[in-house]
């Protein structure tokens, strides 16, 4: 999503040089957040799935060099080696997300699943119809979209996650909680505060056992414990990398012309004061176009990057979306209520609104976007929000 957006902006800005896109995966970019939801229950397919044709590529004279995989950058040569030789560049923008973490201690076993790229949707959504029962390791978004998803189909799904909440690295611990009952609502069974001790079964999943040694019988295990920036490819190359490639304000690496945009940029948000690493699609579409635009930009016009971090879940047909930072020293309701299953929750930090989620509430939502993005003072934005809500 960052390479394309990126690609893309360079060319509405009137680049007319040369545009390599180089990615190891053999189709061109697909629309990841379909993946968990449309894609598993067959209302998305493959095709519609995949953002634009050849043409596309061709008529932007972009080009895609699929099944490359990059294996170093050579900053001196200002090269790539590739799986299918070296591509060279004057500028770089780096793209590389991430990867799902594995669970450990797992053999190759049949029926044990992660959910990151387009085949991994396919091989799910073709699993599902072999699979009554379901496990989900992690109560994440991959957890979360998934076992919505699966209930949908009208599986048996059964959640594992280590934390007290789900969504909790995301939405902060009390209102992760406050969406747990949507799994409830639907048949979900949720099991918080335990892991998988191990995996059994005779070269595919038969049950899982709990740490807390029960253990539940499934068909399918689906794993979705969180991701890992993609950087192995980077050591060596003298790139900073700390929990990802480390970068300045501008989404610029100490090296000159070349950047990072999407989920494997690590660099300091001065709306928060906070050096952050962002997973989410905006992020990633935000970044890419941003980075084009200083790569075109002179040295002193190269502009910092300010993401308000948002992003959103679709699960049951509930929309929940969240803006922000969860660090606060107040989570108030401001709108509606948990058990009406629509709400709008603020965040407050000292005396700024720093954060706001929402379920199944977007208009506010959005505004409160907007507050969270010109700082605004909690009581200030307190005022507004009634002023336009009454309205
Ligand atoms: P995630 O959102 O980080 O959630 C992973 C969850 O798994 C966490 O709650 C984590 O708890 C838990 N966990 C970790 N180890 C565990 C274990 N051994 N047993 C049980 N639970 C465990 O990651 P994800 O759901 O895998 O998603 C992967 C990526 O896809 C993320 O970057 C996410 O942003 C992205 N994605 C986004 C959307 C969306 O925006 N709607 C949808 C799908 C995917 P702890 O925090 O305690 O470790």
């Amino acid at each position: 999503m960052a390479g394309l957006r990126a690609a893309e902006e360079l060319r509405r800005q009137g680049f007319d040089g040369s545009i390599k896109m180089v990615t190891a995966e053999a189709v061109a970019p697909y629309d990841r957040p379909q993946l968990s939801k449309s894609l598993l229950v067959g209302t998305t397919s493959v095709e519609k799935a995949i953002y634009r044709d050849a043409e596309y590529y061709n008529n932007l004279s972009i080009d895609l060099l699929l099944e490359h995989r990059v294996g170093s950058l050579d900053l001196r040569e200002r090269c790539l080696k590739t799986s299918r030789g070296s591509v060279d560049f004057d500028d770089l923008v780096i793209c590389t997300g991430a990867a799902p973490r594995r669970l450990g201690g797992i053999a190759d076993m049949a029926g044990v699943h992660e959910l990151r790229t387009l085949d991994d949707g396919v091989a799910i959504r073709d699993a599902f119809g072999k699979a009554p029962r379901v496990v989900v390791v992690g109560a994440g978004f991959i957890g979360s979209e998934v076992a919505a998803s699966a209930r949908k189909l009208g599986l048996d799904v059964t959640i594992v996650e280590a934390s007290p909440a789900p969504l909790a690295r995301a939405l902060g611990n009390d209102m992760g909680l406050a969406c747990a009952g949507l799994h409830a609502d639907h048949g979900t069974r949720l099991l918080r505060g335990v892991s998988i001790e191990s995996v059994e079964g005779h070269g595919r999943v038969e049950r899982v056992r709990l740490t807390d040694g029960t253990t539940i019988d499934c068909d399918l295990l689906v794993v979705g414990i969180g991701v890992a920036p993609t950087v192995d490819w980077l050591a060596g190359s003298g790139l900073p990398i700390d929990n990802g490639t480390v970068c300045d304000a501008t989404l610029s690496t100490p090296a000159k012309g070349v950047y990072a945009a999407g989920d494997v940029a690590s660099w300091p948000n001065e709306l928060f004061g906070l050096r952050m690493r962002g997973e989410q699609w905006t992020n990633a579409v935000e970044q890419g176009r941003h980075v084009a635009r200083n790569i075109l930009a002179d040295a002193e016009e190269q502009r910092p990057f300010h993401g308000s971090n948002y992003f959103w879940s679709d699960q049951y047909g509930v929309r929940i979306q969240f803006a922000g930072i969860t660090a606060a020293d107040e989570i108030r309701i401001v709108e509606g209520s948990v058990a009406e299953r629509r709400f709008l929750a603020w965040y407050r930090r000292g005396d700024r609104l720093v954060g706001a989620l929402a379920m199944n509430e977007a208009k506010s939502l959005m505004l409160s976007k907007t507050l969270i993005e010109h700082r605004a003072n909690w009581n200030e934005a307190l005022t507004a929000f009634e002023k336009a809500t009454a309205s």
